[in-house]
């Protein structure tokens, strides 16, 4: 789509391109921005010349994803996301867009974008990723960044924690889980998620999140795998989202029928020898 408003595009190849101006937008993939009218949308910021790496590994065994890393390229790095890769590439396949959308789709974008659908912040909050956000610059300085946990950093639908001028550097992954599975609804065989469950399991630790039926992330941690009930008992108090892809009372049940599915899961795994 022309965006009719916009009169201008820079492509950053620094950090102090970042400074934006009045009506200013960074641009990742673009495949939301181009999708529908911007009113009040002047111009664009483009991330991609600023050249960083898709996926950088990290000291700590995890993995550290730039924002501008495609949705392509994260499918093919799944397997350095050890016990994870099955769970990366699912969703990836989750936003049920063509190749042409997953080459160019941002993983950044995705997460800035705060639908409640949003596969990679899912992903990002189910694994328990940290978001690094560039603050912008004060006179005389760089700017420097905050980390907030993905799962905090969608607060609603089309709604984050960016305050004016922010930009999400990156998103680190820690090591990988010792277990980690998920359970996915939509109500069309293509539609768009409706819930999204992801478990794992850290030592012996069980953290279920829930995406996609709530309108932001909902982590429910404990420190062993809770019983049936207990579970139950503790996401029955979610908000449930309710839009064209799922009306509240569905995405209540799937997701209390899938984290049943997670943790009976979950604890045939801890009973293997
Ligand atoms: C066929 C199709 C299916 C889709 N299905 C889904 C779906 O299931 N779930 C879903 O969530 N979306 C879906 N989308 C919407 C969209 O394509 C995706 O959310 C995509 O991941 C957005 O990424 P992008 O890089 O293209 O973002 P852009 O369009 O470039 O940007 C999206 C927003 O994020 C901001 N932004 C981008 N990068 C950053 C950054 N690093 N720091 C700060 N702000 C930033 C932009 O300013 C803009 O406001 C779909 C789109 C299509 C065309």
């Amino acid at each position: 789509m022309d965006l009719i408003e916009v009169e201008g595009m820079r492509v950053a190849g620094s950090r102090a391109d970042l400074v934006l101006g009045p009506g200013e937008a960074v641009l990742g993939g673009g495949t939301w921005l181009f999708s529908e009218p911007q009113p009040g949308l002047r111009g664009l910021v483009d991330l991609t010349g600023l050249g960083w790496d898709p996926v950088v590994a990290r000291e700590d065994g995890g993995l550290s994803i730039a924002a501008t890393c495609t949705l392509a390229q994260a499918r093919d790095a799944a397997g350095r996301f050890g016990t994870a890769a099955a769970v990366v590439e699912a969703c990836v396949d989750a936003l049920l867009g063509s190749w042409k959308i997953h080459n160019i789709a941002t993983v950044g974008g995705n997460i800035c974008l705060a639908l409640p659908a949003g596969p990679m912040t899912s992903l990002a909050g189910g694994l328990g990723a940290t978001a690094v956000v560039w603050t912008p610059a004060a006179e005389g300085t760089d700017g420097g960044e905050r980390r907030i946990p993905v799962a905090d950093f969608v607060t609603g639908v089309r709604s984050t924690v960016l305050r004016p001028g922010e930009v999400l550097r990156a998103v680190e992954f820690p090591a990988p889980p010792a277990w980690v599975s998920h359970r996915r609804a939509s109500l069309a065989p293509l539609g768009r998620s409706a819930a999204l469950v992801l478990a794992r399991r850290d030592g012996d630790g069980f953290t279920l999140t829930v995406t996609a039926s709530t309108a932001s992330p909902r982590v429910f941690a404990f420190a062993h795998v809770p019983e049936a009930a207990e579970l139950a008992a503790a996401i029955a108090g979610c908000d449930w989202y309710d839009d064209a892809h799922g009306a509240a009372d569905w995405r209540r049940a799937m997701t209390l029928r899938f984290a049943e599915e997670l943790r009976a899961e979950a604890r045939a795994v801890e009973a293997q020898p």
